[in-house]
C-alpha cells in the first residue's frame, strides 16, 4: 500500500467527500486518517464545515463524533465492496481463461 503525505491527504479530502478516490487512493487515505492525528483533526474540521452547515440549514441535530465514525465506516465498507468486486472480476477472468483452455484442449483431443 502506498504511503500518503499529509499534504496529499489534505488535497484529497474533497475527493474523499465526493467519493472520487479510486480504491488504492481510498485505502491509503483511510490508513493515513487512522495513523495521523493532525490529518484526522483536519478531516474532522472539514466534515464539520461541510455537514454542519448543511444540518444548520435543515435544522437537524449534528453530532460530530457520530458523523465522523459513520463517514469512516461508510468509506471502509465501500472499499471492502470494491475490493470484493475486483476479486470477483479476477476470479471470473481466471475462470473464462480456464474454460477456453479446457475447450481448446478437448478440441485438440477430439480432432486428433
Ligand atoms: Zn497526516
Amino acid at each position: 500500500m502506498k504511503a500518503l503525505s499529509c499534504k496529499t491527504f489534505e488535497k484529497e479530502i474533497d475527493s474523499f467527500f465526493d467519493d472520487d478516490l479510486d480504491s488504492d487512493d481510498l485505502e491509503a487515505f483511510l490508513a493515513h486518517s487512522e495513523s495521523c492525528r493532525d490529518c484526522r483533526e483536519e478531516l474532522t474540521i472539514r466534515l464539520l464545515i461541510r455537514e454542519g452547515l448543511k444540518r444548520l440549514e435543515d435544522g437537524r441535530a449534528f453530532h460530530l463524533g457520530n458523523e465522523y465514525d459513520r463517514m469512516l465506516r461508510t468509506a471502509k465498507n465501500r472499499l471492502k465492496r470494491r475490493f470484493l468486486l475486483q476479486k470477483i472480476a479476477g476470479f471470473s477472468l481466471a475462470f473464462v481463461i480456464l474454460a477456453i483452455v479446457t475447450v481448446v484442449v478437448i478440441a485438440i483431443f477430439v480432432l486428433l
